[in-house]
């Protein structure tokens, strides 16, 4: 078995805007970052797989993948903040096929580990819109990948970016086969992730949400894991974890005012990479979401790889330059008490 497995999204380059914050150099400042502390050259990167019709159909509408396809064999936006190039269609197609990739090989116990470095990313994205910088949403089509073809019936999504995953959220708002955790920061884009959001139908208690006010840091995203995120993956017990990892929390990051460190970021996937060995095999897999500042980039990347490989590492960024505020203990308490813990 593989300590890890990675996907590179290769020739992802060619999806990309001038100025646009979601730019290559995001993924290629990681790649440099981990092979420059020797975790990137051992460990196998993954080739996409092809991403089954009746999977891609189950999450997002045939229309909006038409209007997406369209869209990009002209270049253009799907909205203000979104957008694509003439590559972009076979890109997100292939960073689904890795983020696919990635969580199969660990679900069948080929790596212990897995980190998708997609792009464009996906969280954002909902059944019938891309929005937010993303375009398919690569960690739900993975989720829905495993539960289709691999026998799994429960899975957990953790959303560690600083936005809300709303098209995480909505795609999986009524069922019962994917519990979805988010924290993000509040008020903030896109506006959804209240803490009374909690799923409705079979979906109902399958929505989890802990909005962050703004100067939230190491201490806030610890103790809500502890107090929050790891009693209900007791609850729920899914057969695996799948991480939308953002390194947007980081307190560099130019769109965010959260006050995550790189160290504080290992901490949280020591945490859950705990648990899956106490209670799914280990099974836990990251897929890139969002994150904007280089040097976080660097320094994240190589804190939650240290936490994958189960290494020590230094983290070069360090504590963010102000205190953590601590409006959110206030919504701890709510939060506790909506979910009986
Ligand atoms: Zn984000």
């Amino acid at each position: 078995m593989h300590e890890l497995v990675y996907f590179y999204p290769e020739g992802h380059a060619a999806h990309y805007e001038r100025d646009h914050p979601e730019r290559p150099e995001r993924v290629e400042t990681m790649r440099r970052a981990l092979d420059e502390i020797g975790w990137w050259q051992p460990y196998p990167k993954l080739p996409p797989i092809e991403t089954p019709a009746a999977v891609l159909e189950a999450i997002h509408a045939p229309d909006y993948l038409k209007t997406l396809q369209r869209a990009s064999a002209r270049g253009q936006h799907l909205d203000m903040d979104t957008y694509t190039t003439t590559a972009s269609w076979d890109l997100a197609v292939n960073a689904v096929g890795g983020a696919l990739a990635v969580s199969q090989a660990v679900w069948h116990g080929d790596a212990r580990r897995g980190f998708a470095l997609t792009r464009p990313p996906g969280h954002h994205a909902t059944q019938n819109r891309g929005m937010g910088f993303c375009l398919l949403n690569n960690i739900a089509l993975a989720a829905e990948d495993l539960l289709q073809n691999t026998g799994a019936q429960r899975l957990a999504i953790i959303d560690l970016d600083q936005h809300h995953g709303n098209g995480t959220q909505d795609i999986f708002y009524t069922r019962g086969d994917v519990f979805y955790f988010s924290t993000h920061q509040s008020p903030h884009y896109p506006g959804t992730g209240r803490v009374d959001e909690i799923g409705v139908g079979q979906g109902k208690g399958m929505t989890a949400n802990f909005p962050l006010s703004a100067y939230s840091g190491d201490m806030a995203f610890t103790t809500v894991t502890d107090a929050l995120i790891l009693p209900l993956l007791d609850r729920y017990a899914p057969q695996m974890i799948l991480v939308s990892y953002g390194f947007d929390p980081h307190w560099r990051d130019p769109l965010g005012s959260l006050l995550l460190s790189a160290a504080g970021y290992k901490t949280l996937i020591e945490r859950l990479c705990a648990w899956a060995d106490a209670n799914c095999q280990g099974r836990i897999a990251l897929v890139l979401e969002g994150g904007y500042d280089l040097d976080a980039a660097a320094a994240c990347a190589q804190g939650v790889v240290a936490a994958l490989l189960s290494r020590s590492w230094e983290d070069p960024l360090g504590a963010p330059p102000q205190p953590e505020a601590e409006a959110w203990l206030s919504m701890l308490g709510q939060a506790k008490n909506l979910w009986g813990l």
